[in-house]
């Protein structure tokens, strides 16, 4: 049972609420001023192709970095970013700095070398593009002209509660975007409202399947026909599949042998903090990326 849950009226309290409570307070004031003292940071997680196992591209993970409580993860602060209101213009922060940084390591490296970068955008932020006041494509667009990143480079990642409602809104911003050359990924796919169907309703390019499914594809059989179902099906409608998690050499096989095109996991690499070109020229076996270069 979780502090602070309703029962039969009464909210159960302990001392060790209000200390949680004035810790989240300080955090939301420290949170504010996060982007003006620089103290936001993007990781960057290797996206691998799993046939030729090289790097395809990479996924842009937010951290905190706190001057007092070291760096945070998103599960600890983006909860705090959305009460504040804060969401959106992070995810703007986050992929201005994407584009950016990835245009300082990779701008000059020429065609199918250039890796791509993907961008979590949020439901909210999905929501918030289809009232008329906000230009989420003229933002993108604003974004790609003045960092010189090449759109047909960018994707960005939406989960599946980004189309419940509204959703010929939703997919008619996601075509907008696409018509800009920017590549769409459905995220964490099978853990939400899951529909198969989504995949015919929406313009989407990539689908990643959640890592929930990618732990147990061994143990349990049941999750095993789940991700070859999912990508037998993503393959004949063109889509892309990415899955998410892989941790040991048994997951990368098993996906492999159903025809997985990409995956991203820590047997990989972890997060990383720098990239560019010199980086990828010590070609470190994907094994000991991991001990070698933690974030
Ligand atoms: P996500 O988009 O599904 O990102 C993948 C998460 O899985 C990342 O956690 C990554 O570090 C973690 N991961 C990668 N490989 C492995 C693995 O092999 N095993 C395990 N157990 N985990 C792995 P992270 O960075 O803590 O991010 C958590 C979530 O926070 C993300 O899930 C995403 O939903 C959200 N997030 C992160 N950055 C942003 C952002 O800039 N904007 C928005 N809206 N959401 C973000
Ligand atoms: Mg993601
Ligand atoms: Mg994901
Ligand atoms: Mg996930």
């Amino acid at each position: 049972r979780t502090k602070g849950q309703q029962q039969g009226g009464y909210t159960l309290f302990n001392p060790s609420m209000y200390s949680e409570t004035m810790d989240q307070l300080s955090l939301e004031a420290d949170l504010r001023r996060a982007i003006e003292r620089h103290e936001l940071r993007v990781y960057y997680q290797p996206i691998v192709d799993l046939k030729t196992q090289q790097t395809k591209g990479y996924e842009a993970l937010v951290r905190w970095q706190h001057r007092q409580r070291g760096l945070l993860y998103p599960g600890a602060f983006l909860p705090i970013a959305a009460a504040i209101g804060w969401t959106i213009s992070m995810e703007r922060w986050v992929l201005r700095q994407a584009c950016a940084q990835m245009y300082a390591w990779y701008g000059h490296s020429i065609g199918e070398q250039q890796p791509s970068v993907s961008v979590n955008i949020s439901a909210q932020h999905l929501a918030q593009a289809c009232l008329p006041h906000y230009d989420l494509i003229g933002y993108i667009e604003k974004v790609l002209q003045e960092t010189g990143w090449p759109a047909h480079c960018l994707t960005l990642e939406i989960t599946e509660d980004a189309l419940i409602n509204s959703a010929e809104e939703v997919a008619l911003r996601l075509s907008e975007i696409q018509s800009l050359g920017v590549r769409i990924s459905l995220d964490d796919f099978g853990t939400g409202y899951s529909s198969l169907s989504y995949l015919q309703h929406f313009p989407v390019d990539i689908l990643k399947i959640d890592k929930s499914f990618i732990c147990t594809i061994h143990d349990r059989l049941q999750d095993g026909e789940i991700v070859k179902t999912i990508i037998s099906l993503a393959n004949s409608l063109g889509v892309s599949t990415i899955a998410e998690g892989i941790e040991t050499q048994e997951q990368l096989d098993h996906l492999q042998s159903l025809n997985c095109q990409y995956g991203q996991g820590f047997l990989f690499s972890q997060p990383l903090k720098h990239l560019g070109p010199d980086r990828r020229a010590q070609s470190i076996p994907p094994t000991s990326i991991m001990t070698s270069l933690t974030p």
